[in-house]
Protein backbone atom coordinates (compact mmCIF):
# COMPACT_ATOMS: atom_id res chain seq x y z
CA UNK A 1 0.00 0.00 0.00
CA UNK A 2 1.03 3.41 -1.26
CA UNK A 3 0.22 5.52 1.75
CA UNK A 4 -1.00 4.56 4.79
CA UNK A 5 -4.59 4.42 6.39
CA UNK A 6 -3.64 7.74 8.64
CA UNK A 7 -2.19 9.51 5.64
CA UNK A 8 -4.85 8.33 3.12
CA UNK A 9 -7.53 9.79 5.99
CA UNK A 10 -5.40 13.07 6.49
CA UNK A 11 -4.76 13.88 2.43
CA UNK A 12 -9.18 13.33 2.15
CA UNK A 13 -9.48 15.96 5.10
CA UNK A 14 -7.14 18.34 3.43
CA UNK A 15 -9.05 17.65 0.33
CA UNK A 16 -12.06 18.49 1.70
CA UNK A 17 -13.48 15.08 1.17
CA UNK A 18 -15.04 13.86 4.82
CA UNK A 19 -15.06 10.24 5.70
CA UNK A 20 -17.51 8.67 8.21
CA UNK A 21 -18.45 4.99 9.71
CA UNK A 22 -21.79 4.53 9.20
CA UNK A 23 -24.35 2.77 12.00
CA UNK A 24 -24.41 -0.13 9.47
CA UNK A 25 -20.74 -0.04 9.46
CA UNK A 26 -20.44 1.05 5.91
CA UNK A 27 -18.23 3.87 4.67
CA UNK A 28 -19.79 7.15 4.35
CA UNK A 29 -17.40 9.87 1.79
CA UNK A 30 -19.03 13.65 1.64
CA UNK A 31 -17.33 15.79 -0.99
CA UNK A 32 -15.94 16.25 -4.46
CA UNK A 33 -16.94 12.85 -6.09
CA UNK A 34 -14.46 13.63 -8.73
CA UNK A 35 -11.86 13.99 -6.53
CA UNK A 36 -8.93 11.79 -7.75
CA UNK A 37 -8.11 10.45 -4.36
CA UNK A 38 -11.64 9.13 -4.36
CA UNK A 39 -10.56 6.02 -5.86
CA UNK A 40 -7.53 5.22 -4.01
CA UNK A 41 -10.04 5.69 -0.74
CA UNK A 42 -12.52 2.78 -2.33
CA UNK A 43 -9.22 0.75 -3.03
CA UNK A 44 -8.59 1.17 0.77
CA UNK A 45 -11.77 0.60 1.65
CA UNK A 46 -11.46 -2.37 3.72
CA UNK A 47 -8.32 -1.08 5.80
CA UNK A 48 -10.48 2.45 6.56
CA UNK A 49 -13.17 0.67 7.70
CA UNK A 50 -11.29 -1.51 10.05
CA UNK A 51 -8.90 1.20 11.09
CA UNK A 52 -12.69 3.69 12.10
CA UNK A 53 -13.97 0.73 13.63
CA UNK A 54 -11.08 0.62 15.87
CA UNK A 55 -11.30 3.94 17.15
CA UNK A 56 -14.87 3.58 17.37
CA UNK A 57 -14.11 0.19 19.67
CA UNK A 58 -11.72 2.55 21.33
CA UNK A 59 -14.09 5.59 22.53
CA UNK A 60 -16.57 2.92 23.27
CA UNK A 61 -13.88 1.66 25.64
CA UNK A 62 -13.35 4.83 27.14
CA UNK A 63 -16.69 6.15 27.41
CA UNK A 64 -17.89 2.61 29.36
CA UNK A 65 -14.27 3.21 31.62
CA UNK A 66 -15.26 6.67 32.22
CA UNK A 67 -18.57 5.26 34.11
CA UNK A 68 -16.96 2.24 35.45
CA UNK A 69 -13.56 4.81 36.86
CA UNK A 70 -15.99 7.39 38.12
CA UNK A 71 -17.99 4.74 39.98
CA UNK A 72 -14.96 3.07 41.98
CA UNK A 73 -14.09 6.73 42.81
CA UNK A 74 -17.30 7.04 44.41
CA UNK A 75 -17.14 4.22 46.24
CA UNK A 76 -13.24 4.77 46.90
CA UNK A 77 -14.33 8.27 48.87
CA UNK A 78 -16.61 6.54 50.81
CA UNK A 79 -14.55 3.58 51.40
CA UNK A 80 -11.22 5.05 51.74
CA UNK A 81 -9.09 2.00 53.45
CA UNK A 82 -9.98 -0.11 50.84
CA UNK A 83 -6.77 -1.66 49.46
CA UNK A 84 -7.81 -4.01 46.86
CA UNK A 85 -10.65 -0.61 45.53
CA UNK A 86 -7.55 1.49 45.50
CA UNK A 87 -5.81 -0.85 43.33
CA UNK A 88 -8.42 -1.01 40.97
CA UNK A 89 -8.72 2.14 40.17
CA UNK A 90 -5.20 2.95 40.11
CA UNK A 91 -5.13 0.18 37.25
CA UNK A 92 -7.84 0.64 34.96
CA UNK A 93 -6.80 4.15 35.42
CA UNK A 94 -3.89 3.32 33.92
CA UNK A 95 -5.71 1.50 30.99
CA UNK A 96 -7.96 4.51 30.77
CA UNK A 97 -4.57 6.93 29.82
CA UNK A 98 -2.97 3.99 27.92
CA UNK A 99 -6.25 3.57 25.42
CA UNK A 100 -5.89 7.93 25.37
CA UNK A 101 -2.63 7.59 24.52
CA UNK A 102 -2.78 4.91 21.70
CA UNK A 103 -5.54 6.50 20.10
CA UNK A 104 -3.50 9.46 19.69
CA UNK A 105 0.02 7.84 18.90
CA UNK A 106 -1.47 5.27 16.80
CA UNK A 107 -4.54 6.77 14.86
CA UNK A 108 -3.39 10.10 15.30
CA UNK A 109 -6.72 11.24 16.86
CA UNK A 110 -7.84 14.52 17.92
CA UNK A 111 -10.46 15.84 20.22
CA UNK A 112 -11.66 14.37 23.12
CA UNK A 113 -12.82 10.93 22.83
CA UNK A 114 -15.54 10.61 25.66
CA UNK A 115 -17.52 13.82 23.93
CA UNK A 116 -16.14 16.27 26.43
CA UNK A 117 -14.21 15.29 29.36
CA UNK A 118 -16.22 17.83 31.36
CA UNK A 119 -19.68 16.45 30.96
CA UNK A 120 -22.01 14.16 33.28
CA UNK A 121 -20.24 10.64 32.62
CA UNK A 122 -23.59 8.35 32.73
CA UNK A 123 -25.29 8.23 29.40
CA UNK A 124 -28.93 9.35 29.53
CA UNK A 125 -30.54 6.52 29.60
CA UNK A 126 -28.87 4.51 32.62
CA UNK A 127 -28.95 8.25 34.53
CA UNK A 128 -30.80 7.95 37.77
CA UNK A 129 -30.36 9.47 41.39
CA UNK A 130 -28.23 6.93 42.11
CA UNK A 131 -25.52 6.98 39.30
CA UNK A 132 -25.94 11.10 39.34
CA UNK A 133 -22.96 12.69 39.79
CA UNK A 134 -22.12 16.59 41.13
CA UNK A 135 -20.82 18.50 37.95
CA UNK A 136 -17.60 18.82 39.56
CA UNK A 137 -17.21 15.45 41.05
CA UNK A 138 -16.10 13.50 38.17
CA UNK A 139 -13.29 16.21 36.76
CA UNK A 140 -11.11 15.32 39.51
CA UNK A 141 -10.10 11.96 38.42
CA UNK A 142 -10.26 11.53 34.61
CA UNK A 143 -9.31 13.91 32.28
CA UNK A 144 -8.16 12.89 28.66
CA UNK A 145 -5.03 14.43 27.10
CA UNK A 146 -6.99 16.97 24.69
CA UNK A 147 -9.39 18.31 27.80
CA UNK A 148 -5.85 18.26 29.99
CA UNK A 149 -4.76 20.81 27.51
CA UNK A 150 -7.20 22.87 27.92
CA UNK A 151 -8.37 22.89 24.29
CA UNK A 152 -12.06 23.00 24.77
CA UNK A 153 -14.41 19.94 23.95
CA UNK A 154 -15.60 18.48 21.37
ZN1 LIG B 1 -11.68 14.81 27.11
Amino acid sequence: MARSVETLLKDASKAGIEISLRDDNTLGMKGDGKHPLVSVLRENRTGILVWLDTIRAIENRMINGRVFLVDVWKNLIENPDDEELSRSFSHHLHLWATLDDDLRDIYGYEGCPVGGCDRDPYPEKVRDPVHHVDKDFYKQPLVCSHCAEGSGNE
